[in-house]
């Protein structure tokens, strides 16, 4: 309420006005209103009840929170998917509006986040063994680059400091990351 006088007071302030602010008591207890309530619920116990046809739009809301729920169901039981340890509730969305960055930053990002690159995962495609991190003697993933490795401890304080991948994705701007990648890191 004062955000709102303000706010007009502001707007008018070269219009000097007089203004009044009404309490408006809400429905119940209005006699109207309380046997319009009554008259709806009773008619829940009518035998026969007639059919109105409704406009599909009255429905969407109704479609789009079942299929969200279908979806985020069907996520939560997606325990192998590498985006689902990052983002376990849907939606799938960054705290950094994409249009900061350029389309060629976006799909490096969306590889980073979904732990698929070439340098990770080209083997499939030479059938070859996954690749070994030799410093650290581990496989060689997206995940242990960004996070782990200790052969980038150092230079990747320069540029962000996560401790997992959630936090790394939730946390530290995309810039950061890709920045850390493209100088140092030959995804
Ligand atoms: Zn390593």
């Amino acid at each position: 309420m004062i955000w709102f006088a303000n706010d007009v007071v502001h707007f008018h302030q070269h219009e000097p006005c007089v203004y009044c602010i009404y309490c408006i008591p809400s429905h119940i207890g209005i006699t109207g209103n309380e046997k319009a309530d009554q008259a709806a619920k009773s008619a829940l116990n009518l035998p026969n009840i007639t059919s109105y046809p409704l406009p599909y739009s009255d429905i969407i809301s109704s479609i789009k929170k079942h299929l969200f729920t279908r979806w985020q169901h069907l996520w939560h039981n997606s325990t192998s998917n590498k985006l689902h340890n990052i983002y376990p509730t849907l939606p799938i969305n960054s705290n950094y509006p994409k249009a900061q960055l350029t389309r060629q930053e976006q799909t490096l990002y969306n590889r980073l986040r979904i732990g698929h690159t070439y340098l990770t995962h080209s083997y499939f495609l030479k059938d070859e063994d996954p690749p070994i991190c030799v410093p650290c003697n581990s496989l060689l993933t997206v995940e242990h680059i960004l996070i782990s490795c200790i052969d980038f401890d150092i230079i990747r304080q320069n540029f962000y400091t996560a401790s997992n991948l959630r936090d790394l994705f939730h946390n530290i701007h995309p810039k950061r990351i890709i920045f850390f990648c493209t100088r140092h890191w030959p995804y």
